[in-house]
């Protein structure tokens, strides 16, 4: 039995099960100040290992930036988040010293796209990525098989953008005005609208989702001229605005502008909706558990941690 948090920056959840079909408790809890958002995850586990839940290892999928190399000094935390009193929290420490099991650790947005890869829109594919559109931008990206990771995690809601004609709008990033997230993300309507992209109507509606599907077709460019992805899979509450995904394959096709010229690249089924929803990265995190508790029971010398 694994247990898993998707800790986000309004709330963590919690889940205990093995896979999503199989959950056997769940939690959901706001997300307040560290100290107190951690704590109510820990009696969560707490909790069911009183009423006689054996947990063999719990993966954390973490909004980010974390610092997830095993071995730097930094390894478990939230590090330059501009999220308010999160910046340099241990994220990993607290769950490892309490209940002494595995630890697995990974972005929220790369539990997701191992959950949809398993069971949902990327299954089946050895390379694909997945991008959520919702309060931020942010994407993971299955290579061969495996989640891209080097120094770090990708971190695609910050690529550059180019600049939709017309579009004066200084964007919303605090750290790069107007990336992909600053243009488009849920932030960024809220500051342009006035309103949160999902309740706009009328002309505000329209023209939310000619922007994001400009500034999201401009991404995906980028993503795919970098990592030739066999699909595109977009999840999240602003990924799923009716109407978004067609006008945003319409818009890939023109900034593709026949290059290179690939017939998948046009069809329906290159840019596609998420299948798991907001399961996705609750469901991702069992994946990361049974990951850990898999390297802990292939090297037992050298404890929780993958090497
Ligand atoms: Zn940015």
């Amino acid at each position: 039995m694994y247990g898993g948090v998707e800790t986000g920056g309004t709330k963590f959840v919690c889940v205990i099960g093995e896979d999503p079909q199989s959950i056997i408790s769940s939690a959901r809890i706001e997300t307040a100040g560290p100290a107190e958002t951690i704590a109510g995850a820990l009696d969560f586990f707490r909790e069911a290992s009183r009423g006689g839940v054996r947990l063999d290892a719990i993966g954390i999928g973490s909004f980010g930036p974390i610092e997830m190399r095993v071995g730097n000094p930094r390894y478990g935390l939230i590090t330059t988040t501009p999220k308010l009193g999160w910046s340099e929290t241990d994220i990993v420490r607290p769950f490892e010293e309490t209940f002494g099991v595995p630890i697995g650790f990974d972005t929220d947005v790369n539990a997701a796209a191992l959950a949809e890869g398993r069971w949902g829109a990327g299954r089946g594919f050895g390379s694909f990525i997945y991008l959520t559109l919702g309060t931020g931008i942010a994407g993971g990206a299955i290579v061969g098989g495996q989640l891209v990771h080097g120094l770090g995690h990708p971190e695609m809601g910050h690529i550059a953008v180019p600049r939709r004609p017309g579009d004066a709008f200084a964007g919303a990033c605090p750290f790069h005005g107007d990336c992909l997230e600053g243009m488009a993300g849920g932030s960024a309507l809220a500051a342009r609208f006035g309103r949160r992209a999902e309740v706009l109507t009328g002309p505000d509606r329209k023209a939310a989702i000619e922007l994001v599907a400009f500034y999201v077709a401009a991404g995906v460019r980028t993503l795919v001229y970098v990592a030739a992805p066999e699909r595109v899979v977009i999840g999240g509450g602003l990924g799923s605005m009716p109407g978004l995904l067609d006008a945003a394959r319409a818009e890939l096709g023109t900034q593709f502008a026949g290059y290179p010229g690939l017939p998948e690249h046009a069809g329906a089924v290159f840019l596609v909706p998420a299948a798991l929803g907001g399961m996705a990265g609750p469901a991702g995190t069992l994946i990361l558990a049974a990951d850990a508790a898999e390297r802990d029971t292939a090297s037992p010398l050298q404890g929780s941690n993958p090497s």
